[in-house]
């Protein structure tokens, strides 16, 4: 009985609000020497720090919770409302057709292994090297592409693998790279794969934090990402699509929630993806968190977000230029678009020293590694095989986003001009 459902206030984005405040910009770290320095977070692209109107939604949902879709008492209705809120917001916020399910997942890697346990039997995923494992590995036996010399080769090679595939295929491709943040053509590629009778899934995990995404218009089949790199916290991300495969699929979770009857020796699966792949008890403060960043998002409107974002990513890359040594790793050339992630190498020195020296002295968090992309960062280095912890073949990364500030990027470069210095 949807009267019976308390309303959960509307969210009313309107793009011309100010850019909203992140929890933690007034942290203080200990450097070397006993001192305390603000922290210069530059490890965006990791986990995002949490929004303000993030925190404030979660807050405002605590008082009041309660298990969804089950319960007739006022908490557990206002719950279900407030979940089903989000999962609007969700769709909303990608663009997302009306028959497309929206699931809510872990994150990322949990979105992108339930589509790989919903392919229809027989499908062949066609996935680039350059992904991220969390779009690279789910798949079995994947056709794989090698990481293409442009933008347009990109397209030439999808199209190839894709011809020489019969039966059901799936191209997988992310749309921002973790490693070098360069934009991939996902419009180009949406229309290969659909003149090939073959869908395409969109790891968005890098995009979203930076750039508006619709897939009716951009025509893809599916997207992923997760909630911890777009200011929410830990533990929620979304798969959004078509719904066909998901409902034929069987239950990624086996449980309440996903079954609509269990009798004597048969079970009733719901047909409703968004039932079917949920089953237990969903985290639904997860959800209100992704929505609510979703929103924030959405009311400052990505003009303003993108024209800051270009600024400080504009100051980190002229500035990194100027100090010797440092090397800015591309795919594309350093001219292709990007968002606010940048890799480089600084010659002399490991990755790992570079990043444990930025934290240690400077209080700058930067990530270093292969950043869960191995083969990509090895071909980008021109590195051979070699395992997690081959220093030879890792890379700094310093990303960004709302929170970062010139003065952060600015102690970045002069932090790396003092450590090439002493080299
Ligand atoms: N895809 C991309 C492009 C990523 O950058 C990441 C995280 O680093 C993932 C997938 C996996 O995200 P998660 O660890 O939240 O599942």
């Amino acid at each position: 009985d949807a009267s019976a459902v308390p309303a959960v206030p509307a969210t009313r984005p309107s793009g011309d609000r100010p850019i909203p405040a992140v929890l933690g910009s007034d942290l203080e770290v200990p450097v070397r020497g006993g001192r305390l320095v603000r922290y210069a977070n530059l490890d965006y692209a990791a986990s995002a720090p949490c929004l303000e109107p993030v925190s404030a939604a979660v807050a405002a949902a605590l008082p009041a919770y309660s298990s969804v879709h089950r319960g007739a008492g006022y908490a557990s209705q206002l719950t279900t409302a407030r979940y089903e809120q989000a999962r609007h917001t969700v769709r909303a916020f990608v663009g997302a057709r009306p028959d497309d399910s929206v699931i809510f997942t872990r994150n990322t890697t949990d979105a992108t292994n339930l589509l790989a346990r919903s392919l229809p039997e027989g499908t062949t995923a066609v996935v680039f090297d350059t992904e991220h494992h969390a779009s690279l590995l789910p798949w079995g036996d994947a056709v794989r592409l090698a990481p293409p010399a442009f933008p347009g080769e990109a397209v030439r090679a999808a199209d190839e693998a894709l011809a020489a595939i019969d039966g059901s295929k799936l191209l997988v491709v992310t749309a921002a790279s973790n490693v070098t943040g360069e934009l991939w053509p996902i419009a180009a590629l949406a229309h290969i794969a659909h003149r090939h009778g073959a869908r395409i899934l969109v790891d968005a995990a890098q995009l979203v934090p930076h750039r508006p995404l619709n897939l009716t218009a951009l025509d893809l089949d599916y997207v992923v990402f997760s909630g911890h790199k777009l200011y929410a916290p830990f533990g929620t991300g979304a798969l959004v699509g078509r719904a066909d495969w998901l409902a034929e699929a069987e239950p990624y979770l086996r449980g309440g929630g996903a079954v609509r009857a269990v009798n004597d020796g048969e079970t009733d699966w719901h047909d409703d993806p968004e039932a079917r792949h949920e089953a237990g008890t969903p985290n639904v403060l997860g959800a209100v968190a992704l929505a609510a960043a979703c929103d924030a998002l959405s009311a400052t409107g990505w003009n303003a977000l993108v024209r800051e974002e270009e600024r400080l990513l504009g100051r980190l890359r002229a500035g990194l230029a100027t100090v010797p040594g440092v090397q800015e790793l591309s795919l594309w050339g350093p001219d292709h678009p990007r968002v606010g992630i940048v890799s480089f190498v600084v010659a002399g020195f490991t990755a790992r020293e570079v990043a444990e020296t930025l934290s240690a002295d400077h209080g700058i968090g930067v990530r270093d590694g292969k950043f869960c992309a191995h083969p990509f960062v090895r071909h980008l280095l021109g590195a051979k095989d070699g395992g997690c912890d081959d220093v030879t073949a890792s890379a700094v990364r310093a990303s960004i986003g709302i929170g970062t500030t010139s003065e952060h990027v600015d102690r970045l470069v002069a932090a790396l001009r003092d450590l090439v210095s002493r080299a």
